[in-house]
């Protein structure tokens, strides 16, 4: 199943990351393969007492093609959320049987389109369910419950609470079964998908326990999905999910829950976050450094249009300066060139930062770039990869051209002024 050979090669040093920001400049993400290996691998060997282990990458979180390459010839399947990452799922190789679709509030459209590609399909809306089964009563589906459950690192990545937009209440199950007897429709998988970023571990086993005593009723299931939500750290004392202790809840009850079922199924991860997140550097120069009466800034060239989580979400995102690694520590607020409040990090001590210097922001592989934009006409950043120790180019830093691409220009001669 692993075709990628166990390497011994060690993660990136950050001097290697200062030679790769000379290489091919500033501001690029840089991705380290041996990470994202080791973490998928981490993730196997916690639940390897379950037969039928699958884990599907979420690819929103990194959605470069060469990111879902490396994965794919790990053993990941793929979960995707857009017609549109299952189109590059499909592109890039993955089988649609090794794809989950699990929208949210798209149109019956979209999900026709994933049924014409052939991909497991995973429905969160009773009004949807009933249309689907009205089209495609042979085409078994999987459903997202929501065990209202508050998980989740903050407000907006929680998504399994009894208000949240995402998934079929648990007490809405008879409902489910009654438009499953009125329509024939099967159901293939059970999902449950609570938040991102989720420090308690009593969140996932509290759902897990939800899972099975609702999964035992559905008499065709081939899988149950635990979704995903894992803790990376995000610094060095920051907790992370501990895979063994979770395995070691869950794994006796999944078992015993195939026992009672009659048989074994497959257990489903989606992981978007845990594989990816720590493989990524984001590298930024600083322009400016500026005193105010209370604070001194390093303005770098960048800003949210190429990583919004610190002002989205308030993240926290660990932030070295990689050219002067030595230098005394100081104190920081270092701030982004967008016209708008606009700060990576508030108050943070960083060995001495000179304009020219080169700071590296960690945790920088999963919803970084995949949440970039365009804002201030920017460019978005080139990415690298890793790859068994050497560099490749996967993504080139747009140009004005891919600005303007799709604007169409209109005659104005034909327009008067006032
Ligand atoms: C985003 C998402 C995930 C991945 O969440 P992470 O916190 O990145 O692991 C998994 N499942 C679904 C349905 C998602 O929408």
């Amino acid at each position: 199943m692993n075709e990628l050979k166990h390497t011994t090669i060690k993660p990136i040093s950050k001097d290697n990351l200062m030679k790769l920001a000379k290489k091919y400049g500033t501001p690029i993400y840089i991705y380290d393969s041996c990470k994202i290996q080791e973490q998928y691998e981490k993730m196997n060997n916690a639940f390897s007492r379950i037969k039928k282990l699958r884990i599907n990458y979420a690819c929103k979180a990194n959605t470069n093609p060469n990111i879902l390459k490396i994965l794919k010839k790990m053993g990941c399947g793929l979960d995707t959320v857009s017609i549109q990452e299952i189109e590059i799922g499909l592109k890039v190789g993955f089988l649609p049987k090794e794809i989950i679709f699990t929208p949210n509030c798209v149109s019956i459209k979209e999900i026709e389109k994933a049924v014409g590609l052939g991909v497991r399909i995973n429905l969160d809306n009773l009004s949807i369910l009933e249309q689907f089964g009205e089209l495609f009563k042979n085409y078994s589906i999987g459903i997202r419950i929501n065990p209202h459950i508050m998980a989740g690192g903050n407000k907006k990545i929680s998504v399994g609470h009894i208000d949240s937009k995402f998934g079929i209440s648990y007490y809405q199950i008879p409902h489910i079964k009654r438009i499953l007897r009125n329509t024939g429709l099967k159901i293939e998988g059970i999902h449950m998908h609570t938040g991102s970023d989720i420090s308690d571990i009593n969140h996932f086993i509290t759902a897990s326990e939800i899972l099975f005593k609702t999964a035992i009723d559905f008499p065709d299931l081939d899988y149950l999905n635990l979704g995903s939500g894992f803790k990376v750290p995000y610094t060095q004392k920051d907790l992370k999910t501990d895979l063994i202790y979770l395995s070691n809840c869950i794994t006796n009850k999944f078992n015993d829950f195939c026992n009672v079922y009659g048989r074994k199924i497959s257990l489903i991860f989606e992981p978007g976050k845990f594989l990816v997140s720590e493989s990524g550097y984001f590298l930024v120069s600083v322009n400016v450094i500026k005193h105010t009466i209370s604070t001194v800034f390093a303005g770098v060239n960048s800003g949210f249009n190429h990583l919004i989580r610190p002002m989205f979400y308030n993240a926290f995102h660990y932030i070295e300066n990689i050219s002067n690694p030595k230098g005394r520590l100081r104190f920081y607020t270092v701030v982004g060139y967008i016209c708008e409040s606009d700060t990576f990090g508030i108050n943070r001590k960083i060995s001495e930062i000179r304009e020219g210097d080169v700071l590296c922001i960690n945790n920088a592989g999963a919803y970084c770039f995949s949440m970039s934009s365009n804002y201030n006409s920017r460019y978005r950043p080139s990415e690298v990869l890793i790859l068994n120790g050497e560099d490749f180019l996967i993504r080139k830093r747009e140009t004005m051209q891919d600005i303007l691409r799709n604007i169409v220009e209109i005659n104005m001669e034909r327009w008067q002024s006032g």
